[in-house]
């Protein structure tokens, strides 16, 4: 069994409705095992966090007075809409992780995923793929090579419970099983995230994606996406 857990959250930082306090609270009183804040950096797209603003968001999660485990991220649009030279080195320290939103999606306008492992070492953190419709994004690349790709660069691959990110009633996870059944043999770190913006009950909606997580049998990706966070 896979604690209660969420990995992607938006605080008043970017376009979040609650604050940092209101968020560790509900998570608490809810049982959750640990958390990370994801707020957006710097994007055309909503509001956002400028560069000058990571500091003081870091302190913010630091000073949360909840006995929980709390983790400090950050969702970056990987598009025309962010400007990427921003990307890496001295304004991403003391983060303890980064999700990239729209990698290879072409409809999003998306950069491909060989432009993120071109700055993948100046980024010096986790990183994971936010809420990626794998089989629609990736279904030009041999399969195993794309699961290489992954594994050897650690990249996490995010179950993402928001409506959102479904097709007719189908999450983009489920939609993608076959990426998730390979999972299995491989170390490919998965996260888990409710990408919760207006409304904290949206948090508990991560127990669908546990489900998901455990009717495959992946849990031990899980675990290694965990044992990256040093938890
Ligand atoms: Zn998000």
């Amino acid at each position: 069994m896979l604690p209660l857990i969420d990995f992607h959250i938006h605080s008043t930082f970017s376009d979040g409705l609650y604050g940092l306090n209101e968020i560790a609270r509900y998570a608490y009183e809810k049982g959750f095992y640990a958390i990370g804040i994801t707020d957006h950096f710097s994007t055309r797209k909503v509001r956002s966090m400028d560069p000058e603003v990571i500091k003081r968001y870091l302190e913010e999660i630091e000073s949360i007075d909840v006995p929980l485990k709390i983790f400090k991220g950050l969702e970056i649009d990987f598009s025309p809409r962010t400007d990427i030279s921003l990307i890496g080195g001295k304004i991403f320290e003391g983060l303890d992780y980064i999700l990239f939103e729209y990698v290879g999606d072409s409809n999003m306008g998306g950069y491909p995923l060989w432009k993120l492992l071109d700055i993948y070492d100046d980024i010096g953190l986790p990183i994971g793929l936010a809420h990626n419709n794998l089989q629609k994004n990736f279904s030009s690349i041999e399969m195993n090579n794309f699961l290489d790709l992954l594994e050897t660069h650690q990249i996490f691959v995010e179950v993402n419970t928001n409506k959102n990110y479904s097709i007719l009633g189908d999450y983009y996870y489920s939609l993608s099983d076959e990426f998730f059944k390979k999972f299995k043999d491989r170390d490919i770190p998965v996260s888990i995230g409710s990408d919760m913006h207006e409304n904290l009950d949206e948090m508990l909606n991560v127990s669908r994606g546990i489900n998901f997580i455990e009717s495959l049998g992946i849990e031990e990706n899980v675990k290694i996406f965990l044992k990256m966070l040093n938890i």
